[in-house]
């Protein structure tokens, strides 16, 4: 018996060594990687970029505190910042933690403008958001938040398409902020419509409401700009939460914003011990400038193109099997017909890794330098797979 908390579904295969695209098991036979750590392994496992980082910064120093100046964090800063909407930014260590202070910034905000009793944050359904008190309230799945106590107050749920609810929501004296993934991930690479976002972030303005993207999956390339909000224009929001691919596959997050929204964030009001720490932030620095590289992005874009002509074809080729190809870039939905959990384990057997997602969706999430000769593996071994569900149970 295992002595591991028992909250996961792990698969069978156990990995021993990773290179690019692939993992290897003990028997040294390959797998084609398209969960990439879950859009966390951005670069490829073992990218010779980030494992020079992580070295050298190993031999030179690993850890102080956030009592004293980190001077990559003031670097990556200036790349963040740089490169979006934001002023500031605050590091922590995963997507939740991220949340946790892009949740604390919003309401403090309006504490210190002096409007304490705008506390309410809108979320949407289908959303996720990690899995800490606050970002289950905040997503409020109610399969993560069951059995765990209250639901916590000052937190809200809308449909997407309800505009006329969401508008309600937004007017609302006691309203502080409006979380919103740009494109859904585990809810099912849902692409939030362009004219929702610039609605909502129109709506946030008129009404004095923050606007927080949680581009913890979407962000560092994912769909093909180095942000998926910054395929619109004039819907940036003001508070925006990175992750997962933010360290190549090394824990980190970060919380942005603009100064203007981040006023009420005190010395005292927030830290980490380990946030922002020196080895998170050498190779966070290195993923950051391969990622944001223009090359690197147009690549995304192109092999993105490439792999959705595939999926395209096999939709048609499968009806029975695929129901409909979504999301953006290299966060690709693929709705089922049949059980996604025995479509990815079918998958496995033909050693193509894919993740799973909500609406009964897997989900395509390779590395960014997945290349075309990869692809089309994948594409056949995903062909192989709609062709051994045939005569499956529908799910
Ligand atoms: C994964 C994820 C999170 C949570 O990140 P953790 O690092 O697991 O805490 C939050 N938001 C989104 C959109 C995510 O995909």
């Amino acid at each position: 018996m295992s002595k591991l908390l028992n909250v996961y579904n792990r698969a069978a295969p156990v990995f021993v060594r990773g290179e690019g695209s692939w993992l290897y098991d003990a028997a040294d036979n390959a797998w084609l990687d398209c969960v990439a750590g879950i859009a966390t392994d951005a670069l490829g496992h073992c990218n010779p970029i980030l494992v020079a980082a992580l070295k050298d910064q190993a031999d030179t120093l690993w850890h102080i505190s956030n009592m004293f100046r980190i001077p990559g964090q003031e670097a990556l800063a200036e790349r963040l910042t740089g490169a979006t909407f934001a002023d500031l930014a605050f590091f922590a260590n995963s997507g939740s933690e991220a949340i946790e202070c892009a949740l604390k910034m919003a309401r403090r905000y309006h504490a210190a403008g002096g409007n304490p009793e705008r506390d309410v944050i809108i979320g949407f359904k289908g959303s996720f958001h990690g899995r800490t008190y606050g970002a289950i309230n905040a997503s409020g799945n109610t399969a993560y938040l069951d059995g765990f106590g209250p639901a916590l107050p000052g937190y809200l749920q809308l449909a997407v398409d309800d505009w006329a609810a969401i508008a309600d929501a937004i007017a609302a004296p006691t309203t502080a902020a409006v979380i919103i993934e740009p494109v859904q991930g585990e809810g099912g690479a849902l692409a939030i419509p362009e004219a929702m976002l610039r609605k909502l972030r129109q709506a946030c303005d008129a009404n004095g409401v923050l606007l927080i993207h949680d581009e913890v999956q979407s962000g560092m390339g994912r769909t093909g700009r180095l942000f998926a909000h910054q395929w619109h224009d004039d819907v940036a929001p003001d508070i925006m939460t990175v992750a997962k691919a933010l360290g190549g596959g090394f824990p980190v997050g970060a919380c942005i914003a603009t100064s203007r929204a981040a006023s009420g964030m005190t010395p005292g009001t927030h830290g980490s011990t380990f946030g922002g720490n020196p080895l998170a932030m050498a190779v966070a620095i290195a993923a950051f400038d391969a990622i944001a590289a223009p090359e690197m992005l147009a690549h995304v874009r192109e092999i993105s193109a490439h792999l959705r002509d595939g999926l395209a074809t096999l939709k048609a080729r499968y009806p029975e099997t695929i129901v409909d190809v979504r999301g953006k870039g290299l966060l690709i939905g693929v709705k089922l017909a049949v059980n996604n959990r025995d479509f990815m384990a079918a998958a496995r057997d033909r050693h193509l890794l894919v993740a799973g997602g909500g609406d009964n969706c897997i989900r395509l999430l390779p590395p960014l330098t997945l290349s075309h000769a990869e692809a089309d593996i994948a594409l056949e071994r995903m062909d192989e797979t709609c062709n051994a569900m045939l005569g499956t149970m529908a799910a």
